[in-house]
């Protein structure tokens, strides 16, 4: 039988905007690099997003929270995830879903990346409890009507959020 091979690697990518990263990404990324040997955290440029942290500020905040996963690594792209996969030679792409509103959205890309690139299967890790009901949405929402939301995120997330919106 094909992949059964000892020698196989997981090699996934975990891809996603993280503008900002909560801890609800961190539980993810977290639980994909004990599954996976090599987690690929991948910051997705979109250009049509006006984004809230720049693309290098984004992969500082995670490759510091980060820096104790030897398997983790923070990257960014642009294009094609499936093409993006292929070039890093990655046979996984890791998703979260935090409700059912997560799962249509996410079987349609799901169905779509393995018609193009069968090669790499998509791995869905639910999300933890206390964490599903956590987006970078309501944190910029919550931050721009000045709220804290240190609760939510790692410390160098809301410290950045704190000197961009002084309260
Ligand atoms: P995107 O712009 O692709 O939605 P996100 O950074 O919001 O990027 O999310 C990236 C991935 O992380 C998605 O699969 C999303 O479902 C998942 N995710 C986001 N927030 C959470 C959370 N609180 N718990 C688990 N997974 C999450």
């Amino acid at each position: 039988m094909p992949g059964t091979s000892a020698d196989r690697r997981l090699v996934a990518i975990y891809p996603g905007s993280f503008d900002p990263l909560t801890n609800g990404h961190l539980d993810m990324i977290a639980r994909g690099s004990r599954l996976a040997d090599h987690l690929i955290v991948a910051i997705l440029k979109n250009m049509q997003k006006q984004p809230l942290f720049s693309v290098e500020e984004r992969a500082e905040m995670i490759r510091d929270v980060t820096s104790n996963c030897s398997n983790v690594e923070i990257d960014s792209f642009e294009g094609l995830l499936v093409e993006y996969a292929a070039r890093k030679g990655a046979n996984a792409i890791l998703r979260g879903i935090r409700a059912v509103s997560d799962y249509e959205s996410e079987l349609q890309m799901a169905l779509l990346n393995r018609r193009m690139r069968p090669e790499a299967e998509t791995i869905f890790l639910m999300a933890a409890e206390e964490y599903s009901f956590l987006s970078s949405r309501m944190i910029k929402e919550i931050v721009t009507l000045g709220g804290d939301v240190s609760q939510f995120v790692p410390p160098v997330v809301s410290n950045r959020l704190r000197a961009k919106f002084p309260r």
